[in-house]
């Protein structure tokens, strides 16, 4: 079966970016290949986007509309966004009923010269994120997905700001350990927009504590001169974390990309295969407990 991909992250770290360059990727190997290889089928959950720059199979956009659940509830922005996705999560057996019917392998006919199956299934999820990671109507459809495909998160990192300095950097690092515990879904880090900064820096101070202090000493040295940085017990707070951290690091895939030029898309897949594997071997029996 496909495995489902699903991109969250902070609002402008480039989820939707994202999803056009991995769905491009996916469109070119189809079209090189028409009998080895299906496109994905594409999903887009953000009631809110404008316009979406890829084609989508389904699009919540189709079955709410967002600028009029706001009007009729009187809600704000969030709110509107919350309440469509618990809209649309009322109808997630038709959504289940059509990705059952598209994309669960049946028999491929036997003369046909085209693959059928999409090999992946791309969500996209609202700009904000806590409105899809910390609603009931979010955790509905993720674990709907995962019950029925290999179900795989991208986080999609800011790589520029998150570098920015260690504070940024550590509480993105614990957004993305909240949401790997709270939907106990294999993760893959996606340090994107390396067009603009690479993720070396990012990734030595995941995977090298004494990188990580090194970088700390000089935004607290950087404050004192008045600059921004961590000072104090947010210093230390960060030191003591980072040991913590070192666990959650080595159970995640990370990789980097640049969603403008294409770099390392390459990169992704291998990881999501990785993980594809990690799903059946550790997260599908466990789902089957809790059920
Ligand atoms: P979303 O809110 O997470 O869906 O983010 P978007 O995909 O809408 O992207 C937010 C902004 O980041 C846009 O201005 C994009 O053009 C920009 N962006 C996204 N990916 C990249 C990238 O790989 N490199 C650069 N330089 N900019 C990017
Ligand atoms: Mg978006």
């Amino acid at each position: 079966p496909p495995v489902a991909i699903v991109c969250v992250g902070m609002a402008g770290s480039g989820k939707t970016t994202f999803m056009q360059r991995i769905n491009a990727h996916l469109h070119t190997k189809h079209q090189s290949s028409p009998s080895n290889t299906a496109p994905p089928y594409v999903l887009n959950l953000d009631p809110a986007v404008r316009s979406v720059p890829f084609d989508s199979n389904i699009d919540i956009r189709d079955s709410v509309n967002y600028k009029e659940v706001m009007k009729q509830y009187n809600l704000g922005p969030n709110g509107g966004i919350l309440t469509s996705l618990n809209l649309f999560s009322t109808k997630i057996d038709q959504v289940l009923g059509i990705l059952e019917k598209r994309c669960l392998p049946k028999e491929q006919p036997a003369a046909s010269s085209q693959a059928t199956i999409p090999p992946y299934i791309l969500v996209d999820t609202p700009g904000q994120i806590e409105v899809f990671v910390w609603s009931a109507s979010g955790s509905i459809l993720l674990s709907s997905f995962a019950s029925t495909f290999p179900t795989v998160l991208a986080y999609i990192i800011d790589t520029p700001r998150s570098t920015e300095n260690t504070s940024t950097f550590m509480s993105n690092m614990l957004y993305a350990i909240s949401i790997l515990y709270k939907t106990k879904l294999p993760m893959i880090l996606v340090f994107n927009k390396t067009d603009v900064k690479d993720e070396s820096e990012a990734v030595d101070w995941m995977r090298d504590f004494e990188s990580f202090q090194a970088a700390l000493r000089k935004d607290e040295e950087n404050e004192m001169a008045g600059g921004e940085g961590s000072s104090g017990y947010m210093g230390s707070l960060l030191n003591s974390m980072s040991l913590v951290l070192e666990e959650f690091y080595n159970a995640l895939s990370v990789v980097g990309v640049s969603s403008m030029t294409g770099e390392g898309v390459e990169g992704f897949f291998e990881a999501v295969e990785e993980k594809r594997a990690e799903f059946e071997k550790e997260y599908r029996p466990e789902l089957e407990r809790r059920v």
